[in-house]
C-alpha cells in the first residue's frame, strides 16, 4: 500500500515508517525535523520504497495514499509548552490537512490522539467512555484541547464525508530513538543516570504512569489501522501501573547509576493517576502489550548510551 506518515521522522513515527517498510509498504514521511530526527529514518533513506519529504504540515501537502497515519505534534510537555500557540496550529491544521488529503483520496487515516485527552483523569482506570477532566486554559490545554479537537475534527470528516477514521489514544510510549533531550520522564531519568546527575522527580513521585514499549504500540496501531472497523476511540499502551519515584529506582538499578534521587516542584496540573483500561482494543483486534517495563527499559537504555556515543 501507499501510506503517508506526518511526524515520521519522530519517535513513534520513524518506528512506525521502519516497520510499514520492512513489511513491504511504499512509505511518503512529511516531517519538519522540529523535534524528529534525520538519523532516525536515516536507515530508510536510500530505499526507493521511502520517500523523505521537509514539510511543515500545518500548510497544505497533496500525496495520494491509501492509509494516512497524522502524528506530526509535539509530544513532550517540555517540548509543547515551549511555543503553545505553534503547538496549538500544528496539531489542528495538521489535523485538518491530513483528513483533507484522506477526503480527497479516500485514504484510512489514523490520528494519533493521546491519553492526556483525559486530563487529571477522575476515572481510573480510563475508559473510552469517560470524557475527561481538562482544563481548557490550563498550561496542558495548547496540547490536551488541540487534541481533543483533532478527535472532534476526525469524527466530523466521518460525519460529514463517511472518511474512514481510526483514532488511537496512545498512553505514555518509550524506546530507543528518544531524544535525550525529549524532557520526558524516561529519556530524562535514563541521561540523568548515565551523566551521574541526581534523578529529578516532580513533586513527591507519588503519581503514576503505564508505560508502553514502542515495539508494542507499533503492533497496536498497525491493528488498529488494518483489522479493526472502529471509527471511535480506542485506548493503546500497557496497562502495568507505575509510580514515578518506583521508575527512578529501577533506571538507577538497571543503568548500575550512584546517582541520587531529588525532589523538584511539580508541574502545574500533572495527572496523579493514569492508566489505560485496554478492554475496547483487546477485544476489536486481541491488542496484548508483551514487553515488561524492566525489559523496554533495557533496550532504551542500550540504545541511548548507542546514540550518545554517535
Ligand atoms: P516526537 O516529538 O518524537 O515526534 C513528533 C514528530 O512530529 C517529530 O518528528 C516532529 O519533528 C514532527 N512535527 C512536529 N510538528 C510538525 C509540523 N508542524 N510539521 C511536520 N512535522 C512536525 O514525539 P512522539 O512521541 O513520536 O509522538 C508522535 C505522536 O504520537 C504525536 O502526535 C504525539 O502527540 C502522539 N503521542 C505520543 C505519545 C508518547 O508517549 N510517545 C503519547 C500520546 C500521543
Ligand atoms: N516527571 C518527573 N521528572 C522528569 C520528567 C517528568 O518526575 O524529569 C514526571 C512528570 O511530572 C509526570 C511523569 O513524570 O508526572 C510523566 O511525565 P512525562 O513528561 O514523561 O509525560 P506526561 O505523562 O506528563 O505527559
Amino acid at each position: 500500500m501507499q501510506i503517508l506518515i506526518t511526524g515520521g521522522a519522530g519517535f513513534i513515527g520513524s518506528h512506525l515508517c521502519e516497520y510499514l517498510i520492512n513489511t513491504g509498504h511504499n512509505v511518503t514521511c512529511l516531517d519538519n525535523l522540529s523535534s524528529g530526527n534525520i538519523q532516525n529514518i536515516e536507515k530508510l533513506l536510500p530505499e526507493t520504497r521511502f520517500t523523505f519529504v521537509e514539510h511543515d504540515t500545518s500548510i497544505p501537502f497533496d500525496y495520494p495514499a491509501e492509509r494516512i497515519y497524522n502524528l506530526a505534534s509535539p509530544a513532550s510537555p517540555a517540548w509543547y509548552s515551549r511555543n503553545p500557540l505553534a503547538t496549538i496550529q500544528t496539531i489542528v491544521q495538521s489535523t485538518f490537512n491530513s483528513a483533507a488529503a484522506a477526503e480527497k483520496y479516500g485514504a484510512r487515516i489514523l490520528q494519533a490522539s493521546t491519553s492526556e485527552v483525559y486530563g487529571s483523569p477522575l476515572v481510573h482506570p480510563q475508559t473510552e467512555a469517560y470524557w475527561g477532566n481538562v482544563n481548557p486554559n490550563g498550561e496542558r490545554s495548547c496540547y490536551a484541547e488541540s487534541k481533543r479537537f483533532a478527535e472532534t475534527i476526525l469524527s466530523n470528516y466521518h460525519r460529514q464525508y463517511n472518511t474512514d477514521i481510526r483514532i488511537a489514544r496512545i498512553f505514555n510510549t518509550y524506546g530507543p530513538k528518544m531524544r535525550h533531550d525529549d524532557g520526558r520522564v524516561i529519556p530524562n531519568f535514563i541521561s540523568q543516570a548515565l551523566n551521574g546527575s541526581p534523578l529529578s522527580i516532580h513533586g513527591d513521585g507519588n503519581q503514576t504512569r503505564s508505560f508502553c514499549y514502542i515495539d508494542d504500540l507499533i503492533t497496536g496501531l498497525v491493528q488498529l489501522m488494518e483489522e479493526s472497523e472502529e471509527s471511535g476511540p480506542v485506548n493503546l499502551g500497557n496497562n502495568q501501573e507505575t509510580s514515578i519515584s518506583d521508575l527512578a529506582k529501577m533506571i538507577i538499578n538497571l543503568t548500575g547509576s550512584k546517582s541520587d534521587i531529588s525532589c523538584i516542584e511539580a508541574p502545574c496540573e500533572d495527572p496523579k493517576k493514569r492508566k489505560p483500561d485496554l478492554t475496547r482494543a483487546r477485544m476489536l483486534t486481541g491488542f496484548m502489550p508483551k514487553v515488561s517495563l524492566e525489559k523496554g527499559l533495557q533496550k532504551t537504555i542500550h540504545a541511548l548510551i548507542k546514540q550518545t556515543k554517535q
